[in-house]
């Protein structure tokens, strides 16, 4: 209880997080109520995710199952991995010998998995490719919010950070200049990388297909220009179908208030083509082998918990996080080891232990916000009051 206590009070003084936080959480709510003032529908869509995961979660092993064989029939790779460790493993072996440079798509759980720092403990040279991500990177940090991981980061903090990387970057550039910097310097990335890892926001069961929202771009270039494509997605994130696989990921990206997202990828195996003789060649203009590592990491356990398993209809887009007084002032420095706010207290539970998310619990108001403006209506007032239960 200590050890948080004197971070959140650190963080409560450091004037960078605050002025940060502040610049950042005053654009988040608005974004996203007239994202759904525009588009009402995405209400309905909600609604209708939430009963489907319900149905998913009732069903796991059957979705897991389905889903790694329609991984395989698009000429995919599929594996089940419970741990961090499996992962890494099934990683390294994709990898193979030698220094790889690898590309990489904001994805939570490879910081679940710690998988960055793997790899360039492993002597591999690894970019987060998005910006925020980046950032986060080359502050050695961690993420402050589900989809905007450098909220708190003012605009001269991010030129400190980015001369890690460009010499040509000076304090006064304006934030146009910052981001055409890093568009430079990660474009010979993408061309050059051996291998692209990403999350996904969605996958279907039905087909194998991941879909991934962005809107740098980036996602694209991670997933179609190295030859090797590792994408690695939490088992929660399965849907039956590719319809609901692709509400799901718009619903997030509306309830994040970046609607409509600029970017929407459907993946399903690698590239091909039939052109010639109409013989299959794998290997066209996008990956060559595609690697799909469904991660369980503590999840199914959590959906037998009758607490915690609400917190798994939890689709990441950072409402509650925007909309809860505690976060507002301190962001993620009130969470656990990845994840933070009203969402982090029930996920710490999952991936790290009660123990650890007990104390975190003890800061919540109750104040009830996070679960109005959540799109899947995870009661997150009453999973926190159960882990109180157990400090
Ligand atoms: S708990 Fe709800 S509001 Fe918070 S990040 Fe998850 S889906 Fe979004």
């Amino acid at each position: 209880m200590g050890d948080i206590l004197s971070t959140i009070f650190s963080a409560l003084d450091n004037g960078n997080l605050r002025t940060g936080l502040e610049r950042s959480v005053r654009n988040l709510a608005p974004a996203s109520i007239r994202a759904l003032d525009t588009w009402p529908y995405l209400v309905e869509l909600a609604e209708h995710v939430r009963k489907v995961k319900e149905e998913v979660f009732q069903n796991i092993d059957y979705y897991i199952d389905e889903t790694m064989k329609s991984v395989r029939r698009c000429a995919g790779h599929a594996y089940l991995a419970k741990s961090p460790d499996e992962v890494k493993r099934i990683v390294d072996d994709i990898i193979g010998d030698g220094r790889k440079l690898i590309v990489k798509a904001k994805s939570m759980v490879t910081e679940e998995i710690q998988l960055r720092e793997h790899l360039i403990a492993k002597g591999h040279e690894v970019y987060e490719t998005d910006l925020g991500e980046l950032l986060i990177q080359l502050s050695g940090g961690k993420p402050m919010h589900a989809i905007a991981p450098a909220i708190h980061i003012t605009k001269e903090e991010a030129a400190r950070l980015l001369k890690k990387i460009d010499p040509d970057v000076r304090d006064d550039m304006s934030i146009e200049e910052l981001t055409a910097r890093v568009r430079l310097f990660l474009r010979e990335k993408f061309i050059k990388a051996d291998v692209g890892i990403s999350g996904a926001n969605s996958i279907a069961a039905d087909s194998g297909a991941i879909f991934l929202i962005s809107n740098e771009g980036n996602i694209r270039n991670s997933t179609n220009l190295p030859p090797v494509l590792i994408s690695i997605t939490g088992v929660e994130k399965i849907m039956p179908t590719m319809k609901d696989a692709f509400f799901q990921a718009l619903v997030q990206s509306g309830y994040a208030g970046l609607y409509p997202p600029t970017y929407l990828s459907v993946i399903a195996g690698p590239s091909s083509t039939a052109d010639i003789e109409y013989h299959r060649v794998y290997g066209v203009h996008g990956a060559k082998e595609m690697h799909v590592i469904l991660y369980d990491g503590g999840r199914r356990k959590a959906l037998k918990d009758e607490h915690l398993w609400e917190q798994l209809l939890c689709l990441r887009c950072g409402r509650c996080q925007a909309e809860c007084p505690i976060w507002d002032l301190v962001g993620n420095t009130w969470g656990g080891r990845v994840y933070g706010g009203p969402m982090g207290i029930g996920w710490t539970a999952i991936i790290e232990g009660i123990d650890k998310a007990a104390p975190l619990a003890m800061f919540c108001l109750g104040c009830r916000k996070c679960r109005e403006v959540c799109p899947s209506k995870i009661d997150m007032p009453s999973i926190i009051r159960y882990i109180k239960s157990k400090f």
